[in-house]
């Protein structure tokens, strides 16, 4: 079988993780790399186990993430989708298993399973936080269960439904450039109508790249004008919807961003050709704040030092 080969792409996230910290960048998508093999060494694989720590609201929106997913596919295959109610139980038993195997470190032994930044780094949140993060989940399931959109898909005829959490992708300037619809589907008018599952707590940060990176996509994978394409973030813990469109200036400044976005990663490299990138190229931030809540800090010579 041939070797796995550590690609260049862009995605948003990439991007976000670039502009916070280089180092940071530099450790979630070159230092854990092969990190899975049994015979890397120990730096890597521990890098590898850091990158998949998330914090207890990654968490909570992952696993309401899981459980709309899981409510669509089944509605998909003709299976009755569960009840709001044991949806809800169903998500909050997963958390307690995650949130005890977290709790005693088991993903250093099997790093797919959750583990949690906040046991990894001895953060002893009181019972109340923990409870907190449960009961948004619940409020945003809640949401979901007894909303509009929901009723609207399972409305809608199996034919009309385009992707799902797909990990997709498009090109710009050679470079794949990553997307994941949460649900998007055709409507009666032949327009592309596309779902973001929002689980912040705040309306304030619409993400504008994002959505446009999705609107970008549609027009390429289903070859319609951007006109044809409405982009609904959803945030389920308030139960709003915001309404995105992608215009030609849009575009323009999201392409714009991406292409600076992507020569900047690339000027850090040993070989763009090949992707290769060396540690100590990739530099520290200076916020305090952000060395705080970074996955790395165990290794990263910065707070070591
Ligand atoms: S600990 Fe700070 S400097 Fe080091 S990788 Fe993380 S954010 Fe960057």
């Amino acid at each position: 079988m041939n070797e796995l080969q550590n690609e260049f792409s862009w995605s948003k996230t990439r991007d976000e993780i670039f502009r916070k910290c280089p180092r940071q960048y530099y450790f979630q998508y070159y230092g854990s790399w092969g990190g899975w093999k049994i015979d890397c060494d120990a730096r890597t694989r521990e890098i590898y186990v850091l990158k998949q720590l998330q914090s207890r609201s990654m968490w909570a929106g992952s696993k309401v993430h899981d459980c709309i997913r899981r409510a669509l596919e089944n509605q998909r295959r003709g299976i009755k989708p569960m009840l709001d109610a044991e949806a809800i139980d169903a998500t909050l038993a997963s958390m307690r298993n995650d949130f005890a195997n977290s709790r005693r470190g088991d993903y250093w032994k099997n790093p797919k399973t959750c583990g949690l930044f906040e046991h990894e780094y001895k953060l002893n949140l009181p019972a109340s936080a923990w409870k907190e993060t449960a009961d948004h989940a619940v409020k945003c399931l809640r949401n979901f269960y007894c909303s509009d959109v929901y009723r609207q898909i399972q409305s809608l005829s199996l034919d009309q439904w385009l992707e799902m959490e797909d990990f997709s992708s498009f090109q710009l300037e050679g470079v794949k450039v990553h997307v994941v619809l949460d649900f998007s589907y055709r409507d009666a008018n032949g327009d592309i109508v596309i779902y973001d599952w929002k689980t912040g707590r705040s309306d304030a940060e619409r993400n504008d790249v994002q959505l446009a990176c999705y609107s970008y996509y549609a027009t390429q994978k289903w070859a319609v004008e951007q006109e044809r394409v409405r982009t609904i973030e959803f945030n389920l813990a308030s139960g709003r919807q915001l309404y995105y469109a992608l215009t030609g200036k849009g575009l323009e400044s999201i392409v714009h961003h991406i292409r600076g976005s992507i020569r900047d990663m690339k000027m850090l490299l040993d070989d763009p050709e090949t992707n290769r990138a060396s540690e100590e190229r990739f530099t520290f931030t200076t916020l305090a704040a952000t060395c705080r809540y970074c996955n790395y800090k165990k290794v990263c010579p910065h707070v070591a030092a």
